[in-house]
């Protein structure tokens, strides 16, 4: 089988496994985990912020970035795709309890849109505007950093805050050839993972400045998510911070020929967006597609008119041309 569903299904490599087994570790409540303050203090440096705070889940660091940036019942404005709207279980709602303001057009929102929902600020009927948010990459696209230099300078004009979902930013940067810190440029919150692409087991990290991410280790705490040894774990995330950030330019690239090989051997529309290619079915007909890939051996993610397959760590040259054969197969078959 050549599982393409997720990034997130690489195990630790036999270096990172390792690595883990070495790992210096020491109480976290406390701040007395080695490893876990070494991975923070390198997130932060390679992201440009002054501090970052280690997390069990992407999820958490969203809903932290949240929670430390809007109070009840303010506004957050986000695209409707993004995570923290369709794969947060609602929380926003429940958490930080803060209101989404969702556009659904593009991967980020137009001076037109940004200008208008500001416009009515004050109105007593009004829920008063908080945070901005952008993903970046965008399922797999990545947001040019024009667009989110433009967004963030918005925010900060009008007093509003600005976080990045940044859980596949490394793929950004090595996309884009530029620094991490780049990347994050221009945002107050940024959460990253290091369990996709990179590699590691478990965790992510919220980044910001010293005082917030002060703040959001409060709000770990009182999510129950003070870990104690932590740096068994962390030690797999600051491997793969130091190891396979590089590496993943080969992921992209194996990204671009799968979609291209698809694309001549089945005939069907292929696109990659860095780790991802998205394969375009008959409308409505991508379940029945993706189940006919996994009869053949190649799994992905199907929903509405496009399969979703993600190139990982784990997968090689080898694998891409067999899964563009398998496919041709299974298409043939349809
Ligand atoms: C995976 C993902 C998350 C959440 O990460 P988990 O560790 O799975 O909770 C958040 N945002 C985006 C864009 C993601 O792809």
């Amino acid at each position: 089988m050549i599982d393409l569903r997720s990034d997130t299904l690489t195990r630790p490599t036999p270096a990172m496994r390792r690595a883990i087994a070495e790992a210096e570790v020491g109480d976290d409540v406390w701040g007395e985990d080695p490893t876990v303050r070494a991975l923070e203090e390198e997130t932060a440096d390679l992201l440009g912020k002054e501090a970052a705070l280690y997390v069990p889940s992407g999820h958490m660091a969203n809903q932290l970035g949240l929670y430390v940036s809007t109070r009840s019942g303010d506004e957050v404005w986000a695209h409707e795709h993004h995570h923290l709207i369709g794969d947060e279980q609602g929380a926003t709602a429940v958490l930080a309890r803060a209101l989404p303001r969702l556009y659904s057009d593009g991967i980020f929102p137009t001076d037109e849109l940004l200008e208008s929902w500001i416009a009515g600020r004050g109105d007593v009927h009004r829920a008063e505007p908080a945070l901005v948010w952008l993903e970046n990459t965008f399922t797999g696209r990545v947001v040019p950093l024009a667009e989110q230099a433009r967004v963030t300078g918005f925010a900060h004009r009008h007093g509003l805050r600005a976080h990045l979902d940044g859980a596949r930013l490394w793929n950004a940067a090595a996309f884009l050839g530029t620094a991490p810190s780049a990347v994050a440029d221009g945002f107050d919150t940024v959460s990253v993972c290091f369990s996709k692409g990179l590699g590691a087991p478990v965790g992510s990290a919220l980044a910001g400045d010293a005082d917030t991410v002060a703040r959001a280790r409060r709000g770990r705490k009182l999510l129950g998510a003070g870990m104690r040894q932590a740096g068994v774990i962390a030690a797999g995330a600051l491997y793969a911070l130091r190891h396979h950030r590089e590496r993943m330019a080969e992921d992209h690239e194996r990204a671009a020929v799968l979609a291209a090989r698809i694309t001549e051997l089945s005939g069907l529309p292929a696109l990659a967006q860095t780790n991802m290619v998205l394969v375009r079915t008959p409308a409505g007909e991508a379940r029945r597609y993706a189940e006919a890939f996994s009869r053949h051996g190649v799994t992905g993610l199907g929903s509405g008119a496009s399969i979703r397959l993600v190139v990982h760590l784990e997968i090689t040259d080898r694998d891409v041309e067999d899964a563009a054969r398998r496919i041709a197969e299974a298409v043939e078959e349809l």
